[in-house]
């Protein structure tokens, strides 16, 4: 059984495992709370932790001092107050129709999205006569969720509405702050401060990851820190201050000698030139690992690492399978059982997502689903 370097136990039946450095995590929770500077720091852990497990992220970020966490989903909700019974969990989508009651009894807190759900959420709150806290979003640019500024208007004289419940939060949430160059950033920033005087006075927050690197004047009360935790790459134009936190890999199924014209792969986009050793690891793009990464003999792929030796990717990635051009890596690192790095210290998240034509979110969110997840640094 080999060890990795945390010294944990790899069993021998594992073909893939997505490593999550708990340790990494923690400090950019850490590195993100400081430049929040006054701002509560809150993470935001939806899609099961941008896809590293969001029980053991959650009770990581606990560590840290973290809060309040952010989730999507009312399912995503109850997994962390599975593990976290203080915490404050607010869930993004809002508040659906007949699920007031869940909310209230496991103690979570909706982003009330339009005036049906204030209506609702002050309704059940009356109904039980209790006052419980809740979110209030207003949308500024993004037109998915949240109160238009008409809505604002309309119920900014509605005390009735808000005498009911704790307007715990007013947020918003930022289109375009990855780029610097926007200059929606702070226009949005604008009609945030316009909307939310309108509204009885409370804690405010606009910024998520790109906007906590933003600068001060976008943190206001708290920040919802999401890619940038796990290390994405959250703003375009500067170099990435986070820590790695996940690094993919996969085993080698077999080793093969092929003869110069033979074909790799489905569709036999590859042909080799010469004579050639190929390794096929057990990773596919049922594991996240895009398709977009193939490689033909015209277009270059993406490249794995057996220790510091390139292996590039030759012929399609299959769904369970890719295959790598292993001709030049020294034979005694080439071993039937031995991981190949696919994502990791030499393969950033977003170097990935650049060459699949993506973004780290969504290599990320995709990872893990059939992978073994192994915690170092916990
Ligand atoms: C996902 C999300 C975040 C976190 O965004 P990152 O870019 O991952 O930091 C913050 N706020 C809202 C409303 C979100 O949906």
């Amino acid at each position: 059984m080999s060890l990795n370097a945390g010294g944990n136990k790899i069993r021998p039946e594992v073909s893939g495992r997505l490593t999550i450095d708990l340790a990494a995590l923690r400090s950019n929770y850490r590195k993100l709370a400081s430049l929040a500077s006054d701002a509560e720091c809150a993470g935001v852990i939806k899609a099961d932790a941008y896809g590293t497990g969001a029980e053991a992220v959650c009770q990581a970020l606990s560590q840290e001092g973290c809060q309040t966490f952010f989730v999507a989903t009312i399912s995503e909700a109850l997994r962390v107050r599975s593990v976290l019974a203080d915490v404050s969990v607010y869930v993004l989508d809002g508040l659906p129709p007949d699920c007031a009651d869940l909310f209230a009894a496991q103690s979570l807190r909706p982003v009330l999205g339009s005036i049906a759900e204030i209506e609702d959420w002050a309704a059940y709150c009356q109904h039980c006569q209790t006052c419980l806290p809740a979110a209030v979003h207003i949308d500024t640019g993004m037109n998915r969720l949240g109160l238009s500024a008409k809505d604002i208007k309309a119920i900014a004289d509605r005390s009735d509405l808000f005498a009911g419940f704790e307007l715990a939060l007013v947020m918003s949430h930022l289109a375009c702050a990855d780029d610097p160059d926007s200059p929606m950033t702070e226009a949005q920033r604008i009609a945030f401060d316009e909307l939310r005087r309108m509204l009885p006075a409370a804690p405010a927050s606009l910024a998520n990851s790109a906007g906590i690197l933003s600068g001060q004047a976008y943190h206001y009360d708290l920040v919802r820190a999401g890619v940038a935790l796990y290390g994405g790459r959250a703003r375009s134009v500067q170099t990435n201050p986070m820590l790695p936190v996940v690094s993919l890999d996969g085993r080698i199924a077999q080793i093969r000698h092929i003869e110069k014209g033979e074909t790799i792969g489905y569709g036999a986009t590859f042909r080799a030139s010469a004579p050639m050793i190929i390794a096929t690891v057990s990773i596919g793009y049922a594991d996240g690992f895009f398709r977009l990464l193939s490689a033909t003999n015209e277009k270059a792929g993406a490249t794995a690492y057996i220790g510091n030796y390139a292996a590039p990717l030759v012929g399609r990635v299959s769904m369970d399978l890719v295959t790598l051009d292993v001709t030049d890596v020294p034979a005694d690192h080439v071993s039937r059982g031995a991981f190949v790095e696919l994502i990791g210290s030499h393969n950033s998240v977003d170097d990935i997502a650049d060459l699949a034509q993506t973004i780290g979110y969504e290599v990320l969110t995709s990872l893990g689903t059939r992978t073994e997840r192994l915690y170092v640094g916990a």
